[in-house]
């Protein structure tokens, strides 16, 4: 359910909040995030540099997003040392930066807010 709320850009505490200004998560635009919940009041910013362990889980959702467009290209009969499979690799993780960068902050948020079994 966390995972939903998540997807659907909402506050952690009460699912009815936005975190995020926008809810388009591939949108290459810069977003902004709201510093409280507009809703229930909830701080998105627990204090200051608290987004930076955010790295930590784009770099896990990077990587497995790697891994998987790596498998698929070599299903799909690449051979598995080509640059054709590293260009298709760093193209899926450009694509999917906007999706990466506010899905870690919304993963990290939701862990750090003690919600996440909700
Ligand atoms: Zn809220």
């Amino acid at each position: 359910m966390a995972l939903y709320h998540m997807i659907h850009n909402r506050c952690p505490k009460c699912h009815q909040g936005q975190v995020f200004k926008t809810n388009n998560l591939f949108s290459f635009r810069p977003t902004k995030m709201e510093d409280a919940c507009p809703h229930c009041h909830q701080n998105f910013v627990k204090e200051p540099g608290f987004y930076w362990g955010a790295m930590y889980v784009s770099y896990a959702l990077a990587t497995a997003e790697m891994a998987l467009a790596y498998v698929t290209a070599l299903l799909l009969g690449a051979s598995p040392f080509d640059f054709v499979n590293l260009g298709i690799c760093i193209a899926v993780v450009i694509f999917l930066f906007p999706f990466n960068f506010r899905m870690a902050r919304l993963i990290w948020l939701y862990l750090f807010t003690g919600v996440v079994e909700s």
